[in-house]
């Protein structure tokens, strides 16, 4: 029996998973070049070996999916262009639609995303003929409120009218495979911003990048590193200080963005040393796809592959959240730290901030914005999709609704024909 047979008569997957399953089988040729460069197939196989053996009723399935990063490490390596990730994210998909995936391990994750877009913490800013956001994230917004403000000024010299909007993204739910629970909010904000004229996104997190392009796909998006590049920088004259740059693996495939970086720095006056897993190659930081949650030591090996082969650099990355993870054994700054010439910045021990400070932060900055901007729309966010008992209720009333009205209708049938 072939591998494929085997996948089919197993069980009645999602076409998508049932997709994926049937392409890496059929295209993985089991090179192990992948494998060689990641420690979570290292540990279960290459994939497809683990998608051979795919069957979702098993205790073994119900957890691997969660323990890939969904880096693409293994994509960009592979020379059969196998996309690795996509697998297995279906199988996130499939587990929690199946209900088999609502970890107690990701709870303080989705509480997170859930608090990101609350009314309490969202805010959309809109000024008079806004085409343009800068949309933070909540990972700056938390750890780095000031440089928050301060990019978006520096971005307002040269798109007066640009708007600023704090809400999450909602990769968390992607990631962790509630795609409806995704879908529904993040197209809730996209037909908003659609709505009132936002044509470009500019993010200073590469995963809500990542998002915005692949499901925003009516906008123009890119990172506000991109958009500060534009801004005439006087050149330094000379490098003061090399890093060791860590790409974050969601901007893997941005060679715009990379380059945007670097030619940031430059002008700092701060040399790259270029590490040999960099750009298209970089290594996760330990947080992708929320792996941290539920195997924690394997997540902290990938923080530790990168920090290994910084030769004790001081480390510098474009995403809040590698920052974040680095910066518990390693010194490590975010670019906008070393552009808004923060000189410490490459010296002092990096601080960093934890919740409920994070939180304060968030607040607080957007405080700050609602009493100085003057706008021409805004919003707190107040719309949720309704939970899962919510659904069920719906969905059960609907029933005895319809069991009801059917009733009704025969009754009156019968009495109608006693009558006649
Ligand atoms: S996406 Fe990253 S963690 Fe997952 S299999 Fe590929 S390289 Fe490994
Ligand atoms: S590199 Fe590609 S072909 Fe080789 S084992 Fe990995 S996915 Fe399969």
């Amino acid at each position: 029996m072939t591998c494929n047979s085997q996948i089919k008569k197993k069980l009645p997957l999602r076409s998508s998973l049932s997709d994926q399953l049937e392409l890496i089988v059929s295209d993985c040729t089991q090179c192990q070049i992948c494998v060689s460069q990641c420690s979570f197939l290292t540990q279960y196989g290459d994939p497809k070996h683990i998608a051979s053996r795919y069957h979702l009723g098993s205790k073994e399935f119900f957890k691997i999916p969660f323990e890939c990063s969904l880096c693409q490490l293994c994509t960009a390596v592979c020379p059969h262009n196998v996309d690795p990730k996509k697998m297995f994210l279906e199988m996130r998909r499939e587990a929690f639609d199946q209900g088999q995936s609502n970890l107690p391990e990701h709870r303080r994750l989705r509480q997170y995303e859930k608090v990101g877009t609350s009314k309490r913490f969202s805010w959309y800013a809109l000024p008079e003929n806004c085409h343009t956001i800068f949309f933070p994230g909540c990972a700056l917004s938390g750890t780095r409120s000031e440089i928050t403000l301060q990019t978006y000024s520096e971005l307002q010299k040269s798109i007066p009218d640009i708007g600023i909007v704090l809400d999450c993204c909602m990769k968390p739910s992607h990631d962790l495979g509630d795609q409806n629970n995704f879908n529904l909010m993040f197209n809730e904000m996209k037909t908003y911003l659609h709505k009132h004229g936002v044509k470009t996104i500019l993010t200073a997190c590469p995963n809500c990048l990542q998002v915005f392009t692949t499901y925003g796909t009516e906008f123009e998006s890119k990172t506000v590193y991109e958009a500060l590049n534009l801004i005439n920088l006087p050149q330094a004259t000379d490098a003061k200080n090399i890093v060791a740059l860590h790409d974050p693996c969601t901007a893997r495939f941005n060679q715009p963005a990379q380059d945007a970086v670097r030619d940031l720095l430059r002008h700092k006056g701060v040399s790259v040393e270029e590490q040999p897993h960099n750009r298209t190659t970089t290594v996760c930081c330990g947080e992708g796809g929320a792996v941290s949650c539920v195997n924690p030591i394997l997540a902290k090996s990938w923080g530790q592959k990168r920090i290994d082969a910084t030769q004790n650099h001081h480390i510098v990355s474009y995403c809040a959240g590698c920052t974040q993870t680095l910066g518990e054994k390693a010194n490590t700054s975010h670019l906008l730290d070393i552009y808004f010439a923060k000189d410490s910045a490459l010296t002092s021990q990096s601080k960093i901030a934890k919740p409920p400070l994070t939180y304060f932060k968030r607040l607080r900055l957007k405080k700050h914005l609602q009493n100085k901007l003057q706008v021409a729309e805004s919003r707190e966010r107040t719309f949720h999709p309704p939970t899962e008992k919510a659904r069920h209720g719906a969905h059960i009333t609907a029933r005895k609704a319809l069991i009801l009205g059917s009733l009704v209708t025969i009754s009156i049938m019968f009495i109608f024909k006693a009558w006649i």
